[in-house]
């Protein structure tokens, strides 16, 4: 142990290594409900200021075959950085630098742990637009979003993480760094390695680098949110908009006890009685949105919806969205135990989604708001409980796996944006397949032999 830590010392500097119980207890937590099991402390919280120094780290962790959790902001829902026992947790957040934002090519260059939303405030500042959009983008690193493939609002029109990672530079379980893709729009070279590692929950390598695609700004943008009476009117006119030939930049569906908790917290005069809403914003061309505004607001009026408001000024527009994004954490005045579900449908699936939802809200008495990127098929069941009544949870567990057999019945994924992590990977066969999974698992032993990175994440603890 002792000359474990003076190897650790050596290789990132005395003070950049944790060893302290309280310490140690610190990073036993993310954003998940998922708690680690007695004693499953890790040895070593470690935070490498170098590319090298992460490669060194992973060397010794491969000689040693120490358990390695890649960490972010830890905000990720799913277990993705909860520890196994006497693990090293690797804290990415000293490699924060924006390297290069290349203007003449739309590409940028960062560091893992630079947060979210500060690099797209200093693109923003260039004309440019870095779309992907997590509710957690005031904390969350681009490296969490990119190892998460996370994606947000504005996924319907603009994509998730995957479609704006150009190239990584990635540290192997071996201690071996290795380059993939480039800073070009097209590159065909070999196997798509980059898609490979985006998504892959700090299983497979350390992201230490990322080259990532631009695009220009949009001239203009308007938001709108329609009320309604019903949760029904509102499913069904994210499909009427979009089969228009309207895409909007957001679609977002919030179910009465979402309304109802972001307008006692945060004021910004959601109707108490509504049903559902949708926040929608359109974006581009200022003639082509005033087009767009008028078209939505005729469309949402026909499916039923009782009051159409268009923001006024961006101030208006920014606090609902900032209320839109802090209406997970607002839930928790509610209940203690918030959990929040990401099975995703076609979007033309989504009305029946939300029904059966309902349905398996009553089946097994729980109580589960719904919020949800609707115009990508996106919901987020979110179940509200205490996870301290262990009746109650049972319950809990059997509404979360109707749900997730609800959307796969409905042609869905058992995770749009949130991950496998740790606790879908009992899902993730239904999904998959023997093939499939089997083949997801040659691929990890083939880059991780002694299983060192994130192992008890996307299959399960104890496998590999
Ligand atoms: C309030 C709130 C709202 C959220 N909203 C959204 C949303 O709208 N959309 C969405 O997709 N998610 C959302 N999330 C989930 C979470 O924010 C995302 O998963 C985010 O991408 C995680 O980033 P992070 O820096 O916190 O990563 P962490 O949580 O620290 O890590 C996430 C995973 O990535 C791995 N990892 C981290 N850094 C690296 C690296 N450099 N190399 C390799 N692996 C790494 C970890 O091991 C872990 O498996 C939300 C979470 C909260 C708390």
């Amino acid at each position: 142990m002792t000359q474990l830590l003076d190897e650790l010392y050596n290789i990132v500097g005395r003070e950049h290594v944790y060893s302290a119980y309280s310490d140690r207890y610190c990073y036993t937590y993310d954003a998940s409900f998922c708690t680690v099991q007695s004693g499953n402390l890790p040895a070593f919280i470690v935070h490498p200021g170098s590319v090298e120094e992460v490669s060194q780290l992973m060397q010794l962790a491969n000689r040693e075959k120490i358990p390695v959790i890649p960490r972010g902001a830890g905000s990720n829902v799913s277990g993705g950085t909860i520890p196994v026992r006497d693990c090293m947790v690797m804290v990415l957040t000293r490699l924060n630098r924006i390297l290069e934002i290349d203007s003449r090519n739309l590409v940028a260059v960062v560091e893992p742990g630079v947060v979210t939303g500060v690099f797209q405030q200093e693109v923003e500042k260039l004309g440019l637009f870095y779309p992907p959009d997590p509710a957690s983008l005031p904390f969350s690193t681009l490296g969490g979003n990119a190892a998460e493939c996370a994606g947000g609002p504005r996924g319907v029109k603009y994509g998730v993480t995957r479609d704006y990672v150009l190239g990584l530079q990635v540290v192997l379980p071996d201690g071996q760094i290795v380059e993939t893709g480039g800073r070009t729009l097209k590159n065909v070279a070999g196997y798509d390695l980059t898609r490979l590692f985006v998504g892959s929950e700090g299983t497979l390598g350390i992201i230490t680098r990322i080259t990532l695609r631009l695009i220009p700004l949009p001239e203009a943008k308007q938001t709108m949110l329609a009320v309604y009476d019903s949760v029904d009117g509102a499913a069904e006119t994210v499909a009427a908009v979009i089969s228009a030939g309207i895409i909007p930049a957001t679609l977002e569906f919030l179910d009465q006890v979402y309304i109802k908790n972001i307008e006692e917290y945060a004021h910004v005069g959601f109707p108490l009685d509504a049903a559902a809403v949708l926040l929608i914003e359109v974006d581009g061309d200022p003639a082509v949105i005033e087009k767009q505004v008028v078209k939505i607001e005729k469309i949402c009026r026909q499916q039923g919806a009782t009051q159409v408001r268009v923001a006024r000024t961006s101030q208006e527009a920014g606090d609902l969205w900032q209320a839109r994004r802090a209406a997970f954490g607002a839930l928790a005045r509610l209940k203690p135990t918030v959990i929040g579900e990401d099975a995703t449908v076609p979007r033309t699936n989504l009305p029946e989604m939300v029904k059966r939802i309902r349905r398996i809200a009553e089946e097994f008495d729980v109580l589960i708001a719904v919020v949800g990127h609707a115009g990508d098929g996106n919901l987020h069941a979110t179940f509200l409980c205490d996870e301290r009544d262990q009746e109650e949870m049972a319950r809990v567990d059997q509404a979360i796996a109707a749900v997730i057999n609800a959307a796969l019945a409905l042609q869905g994924t058992v995770s749009g944006e949130h991950g496998i992590g740790r606790m879908k990977s009992g899902f993730l066969a239904r999904q998959l397949g023997p093939a499939a999974l089997g083949l997801m698992r040659n691929i990890k032993r083939t880059l991780d032999p002694n299983n060192i990175l994130n192992p008890a994440v996307m299959f399960g603890e104890g496998q590999e």
